[in-house]
Order: C-alpha cells, then structure tokens, then sequence
C-alpha cells in the first residue's frame, strides 16, 4: 500500500513524448503539479504544447533538462516528488542502425539513471515505469498452446540480433525489477501497452506508433499486408492507466494495458470504412512465404515474419480493468482517430 501526497509534484520523464503529453495533461487537469524532463527544454519546436498546457495551468508545469543517458541528471528535477512516471525509452521499429546504441543502451542505462536518482531523493515512494507488451512476448508464434499472453509471461527469446527493441523493453524492466526488489522505500508498478494509437498531442514524435500508422499512406502495402496482428490500446486510456497504477495505493506488479487485437487487414478496413478507398490501404493478405521472402525489402527480417506472420495475439487485460479502473476504448476508434489527426497535421491528404 503506497499513498502518494495529491499535492506532491509528480515526475515525468519523456514528457514531450506521444504517451508522456497525455500524462502530463491528464495530470494537470487532475490537479496535480508536474514535473517534465525533456532532452532539450529550449528547443524552437516540438514543445508547444506543453508551453500551452503551462500557461492553462499556471504554475503547475515546469519542463527540466534531462538525458537518459547522463548519470544523475534526472536528480534535481525529482526533489520533493513522490510519484516518479517514466516513460522515456526509444521506440524505434524497423531497421535500426545500432541496436545497442539507438535502444538497448538508453532503454537499459536510462532506466538505471533514473533509478539512481530515485535511490537518491528520499521523497519518492512509488514509480510506475513505461513497459510493454513486448516485454511481455517474444513473437506471436509463442501464442501456441495458450489462450491469451498474462502478466506472468516474460519475453525471453528477443536479442541484440532479433526483435531489439522488445529486447530493450525487456532489460530495462528487468533492471527495474532487481532495483526495486532490493529495497523497500519505494515500490514498482510496471505498465505493458500494446501498440498505442489514438490522437497525438505533438506532431513531432518519432514514435513507432506513427511509423505504423504511416504504412497505411505510403504504398508500402498497396498490393497487399503481412498477416500480422497487434494488440492495440488508445494513448489515452494508456495515459490513465499510468495515472491510475502512481494513484491507487495497492497497485502492484505489471499491469497489461491493451484494448483489442487488429490485424492489419482489419486496420486496413476499418480505415477504408471511415475514409473511403485509398490505393495505399491494402486489400487483402499476402501469402506468408511470399512476406517471408521480401521482408528485407520492406525493413523486416526473414525471422520476424516467419515466427510473426499468421499467429494470433491475445492479451488478458482484465487485471488493469478491475484494478485500475480503465475501460478501454474499442481499438477501431483509436484507429480512425489517429489517421483524422494525420490529416489534420497535414501529413496526409483528406
Ligand atoms: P515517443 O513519442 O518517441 O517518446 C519517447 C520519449 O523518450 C521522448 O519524449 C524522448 O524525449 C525520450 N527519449 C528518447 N531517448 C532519450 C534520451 N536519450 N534521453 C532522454 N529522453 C529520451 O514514443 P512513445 O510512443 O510516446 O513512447 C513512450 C514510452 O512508451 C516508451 O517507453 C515506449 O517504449 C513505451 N511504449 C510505447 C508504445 C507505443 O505503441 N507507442 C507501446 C508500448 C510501450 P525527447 O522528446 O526529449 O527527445
């Protein structure tokens, strides 16, 4: 049982980030005072909704330098704070240069840091960290023989090599877990979201949410989608859940925090329903030994589409429903939403 002081201000990391914003904004228009550490806090872009989100709440946002990757940096922004939300981590999908550079050390390191400065500052009673399905599974072919992916499962078959932002995820929440079982001021709420869609508060993050979503304007599937599913979660019922996992005193453990699975095709539907037909919405599913054979082409691995392509994706959410409080919003609405918002920002036609 951990209470956290309403009053107290509340720390969160990546607060410029797709998740994070909502987070921040939830907050506020909860009362709370907020605390947000962004890489750059002087930058000409990419923060304008969060100088607007400060001037609606007067006093109660500040933005703080901090880098993921820079011991002790995450320290002083942290004085007095007794819930800690952390959410910064990068989400890159596709080909990735340097898997350990580009995500397995910021995922990995950062988590440390941060925690380092949380072991620092007596006020802190509880953090919630930002995890994922994908620390929660490998590849879908794992679905075997189970009817849904829980809590208790753990991905172990993701690497450097295969699926490394799964394996970032994976070893940051780990990291989490050895730290946070080591003592016992604080305590650890971990949230697991599937792929999280819905309407972005920023229009510059680099999130692999709106990779995804981008597949679905650049052709890239026009003559047909890999069949592949992915449990989806709106980013704001996501933002709640993080909120609900720092607030309610016996929350504990991992929490999965996903609405429903979609393949693509049905993304794909549901896209050609709202906004009519599009060349770049794919029709139908290619055969699997053909996606097997141009994954290279389309940024994939062989091995990603060979244990991926064809398997269902089932996730229990039923601990965060019943002890969290969220209720999910059906994923089709999510959908529909985020590509509106991709033609209101003006990077897709209408
Ligand atoms: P996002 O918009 O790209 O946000 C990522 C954040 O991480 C950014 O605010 C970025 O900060 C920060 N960051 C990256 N590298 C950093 C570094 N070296 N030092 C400090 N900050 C750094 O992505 P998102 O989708 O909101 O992801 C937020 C969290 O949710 C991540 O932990 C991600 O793994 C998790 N998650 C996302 C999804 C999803 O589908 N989107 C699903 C499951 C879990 P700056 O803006 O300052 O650069």
């Amino acid at each position: 049982m951990t209470s956290i002081e309403p009053s107290a201000p509340v720390l969160v990391t990546g607060g410029s980030g797709y998740v994070a914003s909502w987070i921040v904004r939830y907050l506020l228009e909860d009362g709370r005072t907020v605390r947000a550490t962004v890489r750059n806090p002087d930058k000409a872009s990419g923060l304008e909704h969060l100088h607007a989100l400060a001037q609606e709440h007067p006093g109660r946002l500040t933005l703080h330098k901090a880098d993921l990757l820079e011991e002790g940096s995450y320290t002083e922004a942290m004085q007095g704070c007794e819930l800690v939300i952390h959410t910064a981590s990068p989400f890159l999908i596709g080909k990735v240069n340097d898997p350990y550079e580009d995500l397995v050390r910021p995922a990995l390191e950062g988590t440390k840091n941060v925690l380092d400065s949380v072991e620092a500052t007596a006020s802190v009673k509880r953090v919630v960290l930002t995890s994922s399905v994908v620390a929660i599974y490998g590849d879908a072919v794992e679905m075997r023989g189970k009817d849904a992916f829980t809590e208790a499962d753990w991905n172990t078959t993701s690497s450097l090599r295969h699926q490394p932002y799964s394996y970032s995820k994976t070893v940051a929440e780990q990291e989490a877990w050895k730290r946070a079982e080591a003592q016992d001021r604080w305590d650890l709420v971990t949230i697991h979201p599937g792929l999280v869609l819905g309407p972005a508060l920023t229009n510059v993050s680099v999130s692999g949410s709106m990779a995804t979503m981008k597949m679905f304007t650049d052709y890239s599937q026009a003559t047909g989608t890999a069949r592949l599913e992915f449990g989806i979660v709106d980013v704001r019922d996501v933002a709640r859940a993080h909120i609900a996992a720092g607030f309610t005193p016996e929350a504990h453990g991992r929490y999965l925090t996903n609405s429903e699975s979609l393949s693509m095709l049905k993304i794909s539907k549901t896209l050609r329903k709202a906004f009519g037909y599009r060349p770049s919405f794919p029709l139908i599913e290619a055969p699997k030994a053909a996606v097997i054979l141009i994954a290279p082409l389309a940024g994939q691995t062989r091995e990603f589409m060979r244990k991926n392509a064809g398997y269902p994706l089932r996730f229990d959410n039923s601990r965060t429903v019943s002890e969290l409080g969220v209720q999910f919003r059906p994923a089709r609405e999510s959908v529909v939403e985020h590509f509106q918002q991709m033609i209101d920002d003006g990077l897709v036609r209408g």
